[in-house]
């Protein structure tokens, strides 16, 4: 095979994975949703913890802005303090994606009931966690969070070591 469809088979992607201030605010609960990161196998290539400004909130969830949620939506986003993970794995984006769950809590509850979601989201609004759900995105987001990490950068560097094991 080809160098190009190698590469392919590997996947190692990057996704951005963000424990939302309800989920912070509870220590027990930010715990497990950390150890589901790591049971996951996803590794960890940076993580912080941050507080945003309201236009911060404004700004990221930009695409929702006239929701009838978007207002509440944004007012949670900049609450109180959050932690944010730069994951990887392969498949990272569609993994972290299922293991979050259903958007509304209620529905996730009904037809997923395993997920972080389902397991620890409080209200539609308040619902834990967030993923990318995208390459694309990742990508965007990634460098949102964390604007001085060069993400193809450490995918060319990285990628080679990790194609044993994941
Ligand atoms: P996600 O990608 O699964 O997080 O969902 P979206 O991108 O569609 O929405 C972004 C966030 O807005 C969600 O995670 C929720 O916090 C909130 N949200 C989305 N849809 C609803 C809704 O119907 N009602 C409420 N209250 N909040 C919502
Ligand atoms: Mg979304």
């Amino acid at each position: 095979a080809s160098a190009g469809s190698f590469r392919g088979a590997r996947a190692l992607q990057l996704t951005l994975a963000v424990i939302k201030p309800d989920a912070v605010a509870h220590p027990l609960i930010l715990e497990a949703l950390h150890q589901q990161i790591l049971e996951n196998r996803f590794i960890i290539v940076q993580s912080k913890d941050l507080v945003w400004k309201r236009k911060d909130s404004e700004k990221f969830y930009a695409e929702h802005s006239g929701r009838f949620f978007y207002q509440r939506l944004v007012e949670f986003m900049s609450s109180g303090p959050m932690r944010a993970y730069i994951l990887a794995r392969k498949d990272a984006v569609s993994y972290w994606r299922e293991l979050m769950g259903p958007t509304k809590v209620y529905r996730a509850r009904h037809v997923a009931p395993g997920t972080l979601r389902a397991q620890y989201g409080l209200t539609d609004t308040r619902n834990t966690t967030h993923g990318s759900d995208s390459i694309e995105s990742a990508m965007r987001e990634i460098a949102f969070f964390f604007p001085e990490f060069q993400a193809h950068e450490w995918i060319e560097r990285e990628e080679p070591f990790f194609r044993v094991g994941l």
